[in-house]
């Protein structure tokens, strides 16, 4: 049994610290914190600061960085580590976004890693999993999917896998306007939760993305597999993701 829903939203490469500031103000006079309900917002990097001081006043908001270098510190022009992501105020890490695996080339290893030092430096990773168009439509969906999980995981004890965050984001859902309907999305949560249960690990909450929004949210929620989504373009305008999570919030058990 999963105790919280997570709404977490993605800016990508959009809002600099000042509008990121704009925004929280804006987001915080719309939606109010409500029980069993966790928010998270993963700014650029460079805006994680402003973001984690803007929303320090609400508890059930979370503020995390899209991704990290797995070493603490060394010469790696343009990475940011685990240790400093932590001191500009991440709680959070992106793990193994499909725009990190398929546009900057992050491999499987890569992302196991990532993991393993985001575990080890006490943030919370959002482990992303998910398949592209030709292996769904050559039903290779849960290899993907599970060979990705258990990649990432292999090695790490149940207790600490206990700790992730797991998001089932469909690469050919993600900023298409095609979301994967319920009942599918529904079907390759279930195929997770089973590899999850196999390695001993039974309270990650496993949420879905691709395209959600205020139309498909509900839908989405109401399914019990689906314990929560993180959402990128829906996200970037307050007001929308207010909508968003009104809209999430009316089916929240
Ligand atoms: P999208 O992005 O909501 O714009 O499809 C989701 C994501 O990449 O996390």
């Amino acid at each position: 049994m999963i105790a919280r829903t997570v709404f977490a939203a993605n800016w990508k490469m959009h809002l600099g610290p000042q509008e990121a500031r704009g925004y929280a103000e804006r987001f915080l006079a719309a939606v109010a914190p409500r029980q069993g309900r966790e928010l998270v917002f993963f700014p650029a990097s460079v805006s994680v600061e402003a973001a984690a001081g803007a929303f320090a006043g609400r508890s059930d908001i979370r503020v995390g960085i899209q991704d990290v270098h797995w070493e603490a510190k060394g010469a790696f022009t343009g990475a940011v580590s685990v240790p400093m992501a932590a001191a500009a105020g991440a709680s959070c890490v992106l793990i193994g976004h499909s725009e990190r695996r398929h546009v900057f080339g992050e491999t499987d290893e890569d992302t196991a890693r990532k993991l393993r030092a985001v575990l080890a430096g006490g943030l919370t990773p959002f482990l992303c999993v998910g398949e592209k168009l030709p292996e769904r439509e050559a039903h290779q969906t849960e290899a993907v999917v599970l060979r990705q999980l258990r990649t990432a995981c292999a090695g790490i004890a149940s207790g600490d896998l206990d700790r992730i965050v797991l998001a089932y984001e469909p690469v050919w859902a993600i900023g298409t306007g095609r979301t994967a309907t319920p009942d599918d999305a529904a079907l390759v949560h279930r195929s997770l939760r089973g590899a999850l249960d196999v390695l001993g690990a039974r309270h990650v909450p496993v949420l879905y993305g691709g395209s959600v929004n205020g139309g498909n949210i509900a839908g989405l929620l109401a399914r019990p597999e689906i314990n929560g989504v993180l959402v990128g373009g829906a996200s970037l305008d307050p007001a929308v993701w207010a909508d968003v999570i009104q809209a999430g919030d009316s089916v929240i058990r």
